[in-house]
């Protein structure tokens, strides 16, 4: 079999800004090939035993070369398999995607190229500047600054374009733009944008003109990567750019495909960054003889829906349950499995089990449960969690941590890197409930607000991180 390569563009940076296409494309990776640029959280969605090759820069070292990453592509897509090169924004805007797609030609290698929003126009979004309005451009062009001797720019027509001019790798050359601009009669009143790392957590914006903006550069740190923009559409920014609740504020949680909680916090206008909450192995339990009544009380839903799965696979339904009573032990597991069609007789804590109750659940969750007047094994483990030792990027960013599963903080104490969880526990904690509350405080969480209900969520995290 032979494999395929997919060019992927990744968009900007902030991970729900990828496409739907690119999403699936990721889902079914076998290797994933990346730059510096790219946001790491989205590898999230390839498959955990994808391989992951980073082929961006890497402080003191060698810098990986084109012809290196062209051979990679096309011996893992020889090897037969679907092969992810992941790249920034859109492949094929200064992103020699399409180098990349001739070398692949060539080699008859089959690709395909995913497009994605382009930092070059989406970027100015972000930061509430419209690259085109009836008001102030019509047109808009697009360059990089970075100059090679067989192109070298033509600054008498740039200095002549009416549109907004949008440079990428520029910031490097921003004395150079800004003198040649001047030289040819732009005026020195010209609005001017640097937007630094655009939709993410740490998108820093500065504005000014041609005549100040280097040293407005200079003054708030401005660097790598950027856009440079100039034109009248600058002036929008103040009016066009979004004041939302949590606008920008750094916040860490587990990354799940979909959850409410992220969404609302993303909504609010939070950057969320990620961590992994591992994997979970499923486990061969001794089904219970379901002619027989009983009582099963149900830890999670996780583990009950690894159940339902081995009942399945001995031909069994729901309806095999019929003579038992179904018990939860919580009140979101009991309106969880309602939406599902299952109701439960009984909310009830684990330690008022009955003798003879059965109890569905997950390895370490189940691990102190012990029912030791009978010989029969009672506690159905389906599954174990399986926590992967990780690091995330910048720990020192955060203005707050989401974490409102028991998975979750089990993930963080036990698969964060111990510098990192350091760290991480001098960010203000946010969780659902008093168990996971005080979890978190025996773990020397500082910290540590339990929300009460996902609906209090983004007002909580607001009045205790100003407070901060
Ligand atoms: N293919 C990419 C561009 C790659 S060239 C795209 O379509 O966006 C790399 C340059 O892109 C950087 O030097 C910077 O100028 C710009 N860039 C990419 N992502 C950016 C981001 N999130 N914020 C600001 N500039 C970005």
């Amino acid at each position: 079999m032979s494999g395929f390569v997919t060019l992927l563009g990744a968009g900007p940076g902030n991970i729900e800004l990828l496409t739907l296409l690119g999403k699936r494309r990721l889902e079914h990776a076998d290797v994933v090939i990346y730059d510096h640029l790219v946001n790491p959280d989205l590898l999230s969605y390839a498959p955990s035993n994808a391989d992951f090759l980073y082929v961006g820069k890497k402080p003191y070292q060698k810098h990986i070369s084109q012809d290196e990453i062209n051979d990679l592509m096309r011996v893992q897509a020889g090897a037969g398999k679907k092969v992810v090169r992941l790249k920034a924004g859109d492949p094929f805007v200064f992103g020699r995607g399409g180098e990349e797609g001739q070398y692949l030609r060539e080699h008859r290698v089959e690709f395909e190229i995913v497009p994605g929003l382009t930092s070059a126009i989406t970027g100015l979004a972000a930061a509430g500047i419209p690259i085109t309005h009836r008001d102030y451009a019509s047109s808009f062009h697009i360059l990089t600054a970075h100059q090679t001797r067989s192109q070298p720019l033509n600054w008498d027509s740039i200095a002549q374009m009416e549109g907004t001019l949008v440079f990428l790798m520029g910031v490097g050359e921003l004395h150079t733009i800004v003198t040649e601009l001047l030289k040819r009669g732009k005026a020195a009143t010209t609005p001017v944008a640097i937007i630094q790392w655009a939709t993410q957590w740490r998108q820093n914006t500065g504005i000014g003109t041609l005549l100040d903006i280097e040293a407005i550069v200079k003054r708030q740190h401005l660097g790598s990567p950027a856009l440079i923009v100039i034109g009248g559409v600058v002036n929008l920014s103040q009016q066009l750019s979004s004041h939302r609740a949590l606008e920008r504020k750094h916040i860490l949680m587990p990354f799940s495909k979909h959850t409410q909680t992220h969404d609302l916090l993303a909504d609010a206008g939070a950057s969320i960054d990620f961590f992994n909450l591992g994997d979970q192995q499923s486990r061969d339990v001794e089904l219970p003889d379901f002619n027989q009544s009983g009582r099963l009380v149900i830890t999670n839903l996780r583990a009950f829906e690894y159940l339902q799965q081995q009942m399945m696979q001995v031909g069994l339904d729901q309806r095999a349950l019929s003579g038992w009573q179904l018990l939860a032990t919580n009140n979101l597991i009991k309106e969880r499995l309602q939406q599902r069609g299952v109701l439960i007789d009984h909310v009830i804590d684990l330690a008022n089990l009955n003798a003879t109750d059965w109890v569905v659940g997950e390895q370490n969750d189940l691990s102190t449960l012990s029912f030791d007047d009978s010989n029969v094994d009672r506690k159905l483990i389906t599954y174990t969690d399986v926590f992967k030792r990780q690091s995330i990027s910048a720990p020192d960013t955060f203005d707050a941590v989401v974490v409102t599963s028991k998975r979750a903080c089990l993930a963080l104490v036990h698969g964060l890197e111990s510098d990192q969880l350091k760290q991480i526990k001098t960010v203000p904690a946010f969780t659902l409930g008093d168990k996971l509350a005080t979890f978190l405080s025996d773990n020397g969480f500082q910290s540590v607000t339990n929300v009460g209900s996902l609906a209090q969520m983004v007002s909580r995290v607001k009045e205790v991180i100003k407070n901060d």
